[in-house]
């Protein structure tokens, strides 16, 4: 094969159709059992041969997500070339589509893509169990953006077991202008629930995705950072009744926040409740995307 000179990597956004949180452990982290699904609306990452390991970002809050080693995607890829034994020689250029600090896991994105991407530019060929271990030990969430699909995330999320899943989940996401930070989220949620029990997605939303049945999946969606996210920005609550109200199956926040994803029940219904919350005054912008996707992949090699 000759040696590649660019390789461009899409990344997905994420939902969680669950996301249960336990109490603080002695470690510091919150165990969580969570659903897991990947929708089309992507990061785009292309790696180009260097001499250096540098970064540059456009796009959708480029400058919140940094070009230095604060990026999760330079951490990526210093992580990989260290493992391989050699030197991060890469230009990464990520094109942000994912809102930023949105709850859509945009940064854990980025990162799987620059796994993705330095994998195939070095030529490293790292056996996938080895690039998600990789991924856990730079964020809990990027093993999924790597893997992609509908999966179980247990231990940190981290720990993941793919799901059967039927059908096809057309989403509207209402953005917020300005983030939601996940540490301020979990410390809220600390507050609110000190004695958590041990958590676990209900059984009837796990057998509703494997049977393919939307509505029934709707009914059980949920999310334990909801009330704290709210707590934390009030007009969450203002944009979730919008969504119910303009017919959604289902109204959730996303993750940590402030994004809220709205279940469509197929595309054109998609289109209209879009339509119906950009007019209720409650949204600054919305966004489509459906899943369950692949995770983070090759889009092209030159
Ligand atoms: P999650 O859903 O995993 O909790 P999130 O979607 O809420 O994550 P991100 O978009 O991943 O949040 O960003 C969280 C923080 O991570 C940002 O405030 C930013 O400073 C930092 N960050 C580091 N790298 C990136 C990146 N490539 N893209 C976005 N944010 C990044």
């Amino acid at each position: 094969m000759p040696t590649p000179k660019r390789v461009t990597v899409k990344a997905p956004a994420k939902v969680n159709l669950a996301l249960k949180v336990g109490a603080l452990d002695e470690n510091g982290f919150h165990p969580v059992e969570t659903v897991y699904q990947a929708v089309d609306l992507y990061d785009e990452i292309v790696a180009t041969r260097d001499d250096i390991l540098r970064l540059t970002c456009e796009g959708e809050g480029a400058e919140l997500a940094g070009s230095g080693p604060g990026n999760l995607a330079w951490r990526a890829a210093e992580l990989l070339a260290k493992h391989a034994g050699i030197e991060p020689q890469v230009h990464l250029h990520i094109t942000k589509r994912i809102p930023v600090a949105g709850g859509m896991a945009g940064g854990s994105a980025d990162a799987a893509g620059a796994l993705i991407a330095c994998d195939a530019l070095w030529q490293l060929n790292t056996p996938r169990e080895e690039l998600l271990d990789l991924a856990a030990q730079l964020g809990s969430d990027i093993p999924f953006s790597v893997a992609g699909g509908t999966a179980l995330g247990r231990g940190r999320g981290d720990v993941l077991t793919t799901m059967l899943a039927r059908g096809e989940f057309h989403w509207v996401f209402a953005l917020s202008n300005e983030g939601l930070s996940t540490p301020a989220v979990y410390n809220e949620f600390d507050v609110i629930n000190p004695h958590a029990p041990e958590p676990a997605v209900a059984p009837e939303l796990i057998s509703a995705i494997a049977a393919g049945d939307i509505r029934v999946a709707a009914k059980h969606l949920d999310n334990d950072l909801q009330v704290p996210a709210i707590r934390l920005r009030h007009s969450l609550e203002a944009t979730l009744r919008a969504g119910r109200e303009a017919g959604a199956l289902a109204a959730i926040v996303s993750g940590s926040g402030p994004t809220c994803a709205f279940l469509a029940r197929d595309a054109e219904h998609a289109i209209e409740l879009a339509i119906e919350l950009q007019a209720s005054g409650y949204v600054q912008r919305t966004v489509r995307a459906s899943g369950p996707v692949r995770g983070a992949h090759i889009a092209s090699v030159q």
